[in-house]
């Protein structure tokens, strides 16, 4: 693995740039609000951008009519957030647990490695994700990362 000092706004305009087709084909909005300073962030860009891509077909694919997913960055302290948030069906409660295992999916023709692989890719980069979610009116997956050692 490759890891190198990269800006998050880097690695999230790149998600975007591979998804706004698939998000306007969907019928989706996807939007980004990204803070100016550069969140510069010790990471293996090409594991990052795969976690942000599970995260957004992950929304795509929880919004049954046309929704909104937007991606946010901050700084907060010593970390850099992302957060994930879709307008979709939501998570009930006694399943958030089980979201981040392998194999468990609820559609038809998931193979439910997603968000393990995510949950996995995370943990490599010494930070955490969590999930807030409400039936009926959306989620929203929040991902942590240490910043780069010069940067805190
Ligand atoms: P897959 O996408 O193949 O089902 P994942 O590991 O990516 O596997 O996701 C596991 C399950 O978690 C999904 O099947 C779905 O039930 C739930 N899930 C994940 N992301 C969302 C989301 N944004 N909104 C609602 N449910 C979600
Ligand atoms: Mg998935």
């Amino acid at each position: 693995a490759e890891f190198k000092v990269q800006a998050l706004q880097d690695c999230i305009q790149r998600v975007v740039h591979l998804l706004e087709s698939e998000a306007t084909y969907l019928g989706h909005e996807l939007h980004c609000t990204l803070v100016p300073t550069p969140v510069l962030v010790l990471i293996d860009k090409d594991k990052m951008v795969q976690l942000f891509i599970n995260l957004v077909r992950n929304a795509f694919d929880a919004m049954v009519q046309p929704g909104t997913v937007t991606i946010r960055l901050r700084r907060d302290g010593e970390h850099g957030v992302i957060e994930v948030c879709d307008t979709g069906s939501g998570i009930p409660e006694e399943r958030l647990n089980d979201i981040f295992n392998p194999f468990y999916t609820t559609k038809e023709t998931g193979t439910g490695l997603g968000l393990s692989i995510c949950y996995q890719i995370v943990h490599h980069h010494n930070g955490a994700i969590e999930v807030e979610s409400k039936v009926g009116e959306g989620s929203t997956f929040t991902v942590k990362l240490p910043l780069a050692q010069n940067e805190q």
